[in-house]
């Protein structure tokens, strides 16, 4: 007997930030959906990634504060860390979240099926394993959002002792003397920072040129500098060939091509991620994926099969963002609807990276603007002249504009905003907004900002791109 269908008017395979978004805004829209999920609500996101790497950067800001407590003439002697009670108190974190979205998606009335879900020809989805294994159902329209998992290099095997990618690491109790962090992106950046400031030797290994890549050179020269300052070493542009355990020690020592080795108590790594596609797709789905494993969709989020949409870290050179899933998954559902969706402006979309200093920033770097033929004109204020970043005792940091060089050589449409600096990821807003509503360096300019605040930088630096800076010329 052929298997019973159910039958929704969407159907989600993945739960992460992605998949949830699509279901509860699908929902709020009157859709009836599923949604298939073979581990835990939430995703990568809330159980391996953004919120628990955010848990340990604020455990380390605390133990930051406590250090220089004494200059506001507080004495604090003998700091002890337990780490265990930081990654207590961050699966406490998780679990709450982790609840409050299950009971939204229950409110929503949207149906989760517990289990793996392949897609399989004419819309259906079929539960391989799991709770729900056996169950198939139909949506007039699939989404795709089955997400990525760490990726990780020949020569590193995950042994359970020296070597973790980032689902490992966040699952630590106790934190290693020394580590080597292989990869010095959002990710590697974050964990190095974190790890320097609860006192383990970080050397970060990277193999492209510069860490975060893709970041104005400006601030990656601030994160560099400060890096070193706090004794992070970063080697740029070299090739890790493997490690090999040393005898009778707790250590291993990590190959460096034409270098020195480098003798750690963990190697992390933080070399990208894969996209989850393996098993997603069963015959005659008609979904196109790249020679990567990452699903082809179009500007509104379609895939080859127009009843099938592909959003988040599955899609095809995408940035892996949460936010971006959730803006991808409003756009998949418009379309649906057959409301008009508008694109995500992959190149206008905001980035922060939450290491000490912290990087926020939208839009073109200045590198970036001049390969795409602009003449532009360009700012930058460091905080060190900023009354509040003063006061917290955080004055590392700058904030950098782009903008396009009018004929007259005024600077005229804001490109990009750069920021290194103290809780610039809480400031970057107003940054996204000028980006992407388009203003003009004056338009943005005449807008006041708060004092004493750190967002008086980004306001400095506008008023010296409209041609009269306060302090800046
Ligand atoms: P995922 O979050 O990976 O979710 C996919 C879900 O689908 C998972 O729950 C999985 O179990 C499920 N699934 C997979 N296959 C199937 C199947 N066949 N059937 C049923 N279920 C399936 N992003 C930011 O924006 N800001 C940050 O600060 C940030 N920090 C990060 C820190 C770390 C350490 C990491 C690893 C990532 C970070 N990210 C950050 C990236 C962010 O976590 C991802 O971009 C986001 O989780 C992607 O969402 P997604 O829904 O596409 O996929």
């Amino acid at each position: 007997m052929a298997d019973e269908v159910q039958e929704f008017d969407v159907v989600i395979i993945g739960g992460g930030p992605g998949g949830y978004a699509a279901a509860l805004y699908g929902a709020a829209a009157g859709l009836h959906i599923a949604m298939i999920e073979r581990d835990k609500v939430g995703g990568t996101c809330l159980h391996r990634g953004c919120v628990p790497a955010k848990e340990f950067l604020e455990t380390a800001h605390v133990r930051r504060t406590i250090e220089h407590a004494g200059a506001f003439g507080f004495a604090v002697e003998g700091l002890n860390t337990d780490f265990a009670v930081s990654q207590r108190r961050k699966g406490e974190v998780v679990d709450k979240l982790h609840k409050g979205l299950s009971g939204l998606l229950k409110g929503r009335k949207v149906t989760i099926f517990e289990g793996t879900g392949r897609l399989e020809a004419d819309r259906t989805v079929r539960v391989v394993d799991g709770t729900d294994a056996g169950v198939v159902c139909r949506g007039r329209d699939v989404i795709l959002a089955a997400g990525s998992v760490p990726r990780t290099l020949p020569g590193f095997d995950l042994d359970g002792t020296f070597v973790l990618t980032s689902d490992e690491f966040l699952d630590l109790s106790s934190l290693p003397a020394s580590a080597v962090v292989i990869g010095g992106g959002a990710i590697g950046c974050e964990f190095a920072s974190m790890l320097a400031d609860m006192g383990t030797t970080v050397t970060i290994l990277e193999g492209l040129p510069t860490i975060l890549a893709g970041c104005d050179s400006e601030v990656v020269n601030v994160i560099q500098r400060v890096f070193k300052k706090r004794g992070i070493e970063v080697r740029t542009g070299v090739n890790v060939t493997g490690h090999t355990p040393v005898a009778g020690a707790t250590t291993t020592a990590v190959h460096v091509e034409g270098g020195d080795d480098v003798e750690v108590e963990a190697v992390i790594l933080a070399v990208g991620r894969r996209p989850r596609s393996e098993g997603l797709l069963g015959e005659g789905t008609g979904v196109e994926v790249n020679d990567r494993g990452f699903v082809v969709a179009d500007p509104v989020m379609r895939t080859a099969n127009p009843h099938v949409y592909a959003i988040g870290d599955i899609v095809a050179n995408t940035p892996q963002l949460a936010h971006v899933g959730f803006a991808e998954a409003i756009v998949a559902i418009k379309s649906i609807l057959g409301e008009p969706a508008t694109p995500v402006d992959y190149d206008r979309v905001p980035w922060a990276i939450y290491s000490n200093p912290e990087v926020a920033f939208c839009g073109l770097t200045e590198a970036a603007a001049k390969e795409r033929g602009y003449e532009v004109v360009v700012k930058k204020d460091p905080f060190g002249g900023n009354s509040r970043a003063q006061i917290i005792g955080e004055t590392d940091g700058v904030v950098k504009i782009i903008a396009e060089k009018r004929p007259d050589g005024s600077a005229g449409q804001i490109l990009g905003v750069h920021m290194a600096g103290p809780w610039v990821t809480e400031q970057l807003g107003a940054g996204y907004y000028a980006v992407n509503w388009e203003a003009t360096a004056e338009e943005a300019a005449g807008l006041i900002q708060p004092h004493p605040s750190l967002s008086e930088t980004f306001g400095e630096t506008l008023l010296a791109l409209a041609g009269r800076g306060l302090h800046i010329g």
